[in-house]
């Protein structure tokens, strides 16, 4: 009886005990999971961490392409690959962009915020048959077709933006900028006024009015605007003298700014009908252009109608479309070039392609009389 009740005891001991580890184990199990998981979150947040110092930035928040303040297409698209790569290579090469803004005097001291935010550094060449679409003077009320189209066919674009009187008594302004950055197009400064004569008529009034427009796109990109612009006209424009052409790039390359003027003159700005603006297009993209000038202004209904066959007739020849997005060689297409690759010798923010660099070697030579930064011709 005693050996029964002792066996008895034992027994219930022993599975006293196996209840106590079977507890223990499962306890051990769940803050193994615990680590596991913890780890897993650890690890994420610093990879993510890291990749968001990078590229915080040059990172379109829509879209997670790199913008060097605004452009892009979105990386999920086999087309936008090669975009996707190059952005990578912005994005790794991001830096704050390099300024001295001591003993500024004149139109230098003016918009003291008006700088570019990041350093561009080294530029590209095209790809073959890479072609860049570019739409001046918008938005407009054509502007969300303008998108439709784009995106059906999945094309990003960059839109030099206006912001002229037309266009500020238009109620859905805002609306149709939010519209172009949610699309992951870029926007970038051309001209709040598009006054020629206003607008050239000194540095001063330059600065002026691409500061006013500049604060428009910050608002409407929460501050990705691109860190290039275009010149209403060309950076060859006969209404801008010499000197004030030569002052005006000056400037604006000293703040980090540089423009992209185009290889492809679609005409629709000449009045060049439907068929006239898509051969005018696809001759020029047969010859090797790049970068394609077309309006979105509300007018440009033939410009509308035939984007669509642009694209079309570019895809099935072997063409690939991409957003300008900062990275692409403007000594490529530049009108003004005696003007704006001087400036680039020792300046730290920009870099011409090797091959650019070779090409244009005796220019870069000549920009001992300037400097990027700092320059001395505030007044002129
Ligand atoms: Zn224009």
């Amino acid at each position: 009886m005693r050996c029964t009740t002792q066996k008895g005891s034992r027994v219930e001991k022993m599975s006293e005990r196996k209840k106590v580890s079977a507890v223990e184990r499962q306890k051990k199990r769940t803050r193994r999971h615990a680590a596991i998981v913890l780890i897993c979150i650890v690890l994420v947040a610093a990879l993510a961490g890291g990749t968001y110092g990078i590229t915080r930035l040059l990172v379109h928040p829509k879209t997670g392409t790199a913008v060097s303040s605004s452009a892009v297409s979105k990386a999920s698209t086999a087309k936008d690959s090669s975009t996707s790569a190059s952005s990578a290579a912005a994005a790794s090469s991001a830096q704050a962009f390099e300024v001295n803004k001591t003993g500024l005097t004149g139109y230098q001291a003016l918009y003291p915020d008006l700088y570019a935010k990041t350093k561009v550094g080294q530029w590209k060449d095209a790809a073959d048959k890479t072609v860049y679409l570019t739409f001046d003077d918008g938005p407009s009320d054509l502007t969300p077709q303008l998108l439709e189209v784009l995106k059906k066919n999945n094309v990003k674009a960059a839109f030099f933006i206006t912001h002229q009187p037309e266009q500020q008594k238009d109620p859905n302004y805002d609306k149709y900028l939010k519209e172009i950055y949610d699309s992951g197009c870029t926007c970038a400064v051309h001209s709040a006024c598009h006054n020629y004569r206003k607008i050239y008529a000194s540095p001063e009034a330059y600065l002026s009015d691409f500061n006013n427009m500049y604060q428009i796109l910050k608002k409407a990109t929460n501050d990705h605007v691109a860190p290039f612009f275009r010149f209403p006209g060309g950076s060859n424009n006969p209404i801008m003298s010499t000197s004030t052409r030569k002052a005006i790039i000056q400037e604006m390359t000293r703040r980090g700014f540089f423009f992209y003027d185009w290889d492809v003159d679609s005409k629709d700005a000449q009045g060049a009908d439907a068929s006239g603006i898509y051969a005018n297009s696809i001759r020029g993209m047969q010859e090797g252009g790049n970068i394609i000038l077309m309006h979105n202004t509300s007018v440009k209904k033939a410009t509308l109608s035939e984007v669509e066959n642009i694209i079309q007739y570019g895809k099935q020849n072997g063409y690939t479309f991409k957003p300008l997005d900062g990275t692409l060689d403007p000594s490529m297409y530049g009108f003004s070039n005696q003007y704006f690759i001087p400036l680039l010798k020792g300046n730290p923010n920009f870099k011409l392609s090797t091959k650019h660099e070779a090409r244009f070697a005796s220019l870069l030579n000549n920009g001992t009389s300037v400097s990027g930064a700092g320059v001395s011709s505030a007044g002129n």
